[in-house]
């Protein structure tokens, strides 16, 4: 797979700065990131693996990779699009999402057995302790069941859980 490269030098760009850019390490130059095609999530993937494995997906050996959601760098899964984000990144990303959403305020379908808080035997382990992460109900808007990590301080979520949380009906 081809990890994003700088158009001036070509060296991999993987570094994203505080306003949400990726710079080039070697020549500052600013290399242009663009969101996946697919993405209904608006997710950023450079190309460059990291070392942790993707939680969700069951193929063996899914890496994540280094990417960003708005200006907030995530890990994030080119199979199933779930992103691995800092719990204070991720009250940031929903604050700004929700206060930038401008459309229609949108309740989706529920599925318990798909949307809900995963049983016990199911819960995803910590891409990066390892340890079997929490499942449970997001506590703001929307009806989004996240995993988290209390240990590592992380939350997965899974593809269109953060839009479903942008895009609910509730105080912006
Ligand atoms: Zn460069
Ligand atoms: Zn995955
Ligand atoms: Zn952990």
């Amino acid at each position: 797979m081809l990890a994003m490269k700088c158009q001036s030098c070509g060296a991999p760009v993987a570094r994203l700065d505080r306003s949400g850019r990726y710079i080039c390490d070697y020549c500052e130059t600013e290399a242009i990131a663009e969101a996946l095609a697919d993405s209904v999530d608006r997710l950023v993937l450079t190309g460059t693996l990291s070392q942790e494995h993707c939680p969700s997906c069951r193929q063996p050996g899914t890496r994540l990779e280094t990417g960003s959601m708005d200006e907030h760098p995530v890990l994030g899964c080119r199979r199933c699009q779930g992103v691995w984000v800092r719990r204070n990144s991720f009250a940031m990303l929903v604050h700004g999402r929700r206060s930038a959403y401008a459309g229609p305020d949108r309740t989706s379908d529920f599925d318990l057995s798909v949307d809900g808080p995963r049983d016990h035997h199911d819960r995803l382990t910590c891409p990066q302790c390892c340890t079997r992460m929490e499942s449970f109900y997001y506590a703001g808007p929307g009806r989004v069941a996240i995993d988290a990590c209390d240990g590592c301080e992380r939350i997965w979520l899974d593809c269109g859980e953060i839009t479903r949380i942008a895009e609910a009906p509730g105080r912006r």
